[in-house]
């Protein structure tokens, strides 16, 4: 992978500093350390708005990692699902080609929780983050306890910062991913 970049570095650059300027292969291997994970929301159903604004937060925020949105069926790391229990999600952080699962649960929204909110912060377990209850509501992942007037979607310096050591380069062979499911229940 490396020497393909290095490759193309050198094929890009003018044929007179190929040699003597390695700062461009360097500046793509570290673009090209992103981490991709794709995610399947087809059976959200009623979720989408709420799904695609959480995504939009996430991918925004962050750094090292993106989420991607893939066709009903295709293969994708993280599954987005519509429960009438509570919303629910496997802690991460999930890497390429693996698998995590995101419960959006009705139970929630019943309570009067902010759809958004809850979808951002279900993927925030995928990426890693623990809940942090009970918490302000600038902590997206205070979850319910920020109470249901609370409508932030948005990771703080403190989350981002989290998920982008998770996925900073090399991070994927030094931080397992955890695994368990985390239930947030009101
Ligand atoms: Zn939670």
């Amino acid at each position: 992978m490396a020497s393909t970049l290095v490759a193309v570095a050198l094929t890009t650059a003018p044929a007179a500093h190929a040699v003597s300027a390695p700062d461009p292969a360097t500046a793509q291997s570290a673009a090209a350390l992103v981490v991709t994970l794709r995610y399947d929301d087809s059976r959200a159903t009623g979720w989408e708005a709420a799904v695609t604004a959480g995504v939009a937060s996430w991918n925004a925020n962050v750094d090292n990692v993106k989420l991607v949105r893939v066709s009903p069926g295709a293969r994708a790391e993280i599954q987005i699902v519509a429960t009438s229990g509570w919303p629910q999600a496997t802690l991460g952080p999930v890497r390429p080609g693996g698998q995590a699962r995101v419960e959006l649960g009705s139970q929630a929204v019943t309570q009067g929780h902010d759809k958004t909110r809850i979808a951002a912060h279900e993927i925030g377990h995928n990426l890693g983050l623990w809940d942090t209850k009970p918490g302000p509501c600038s902590q997206l992942m205070s979850g319910s306890s920020a109470g249901t007037s609370c409508r932030n979607a948005l990771p703080n310096a403190t989350e981002q910062a989290r998920v982008e050591a998770a996925y900073a380069a090399g991070a994927a062979s030094r931080i397992p991913t955890d695994g368990r499911v985390l239930v947030d229940a009101g």
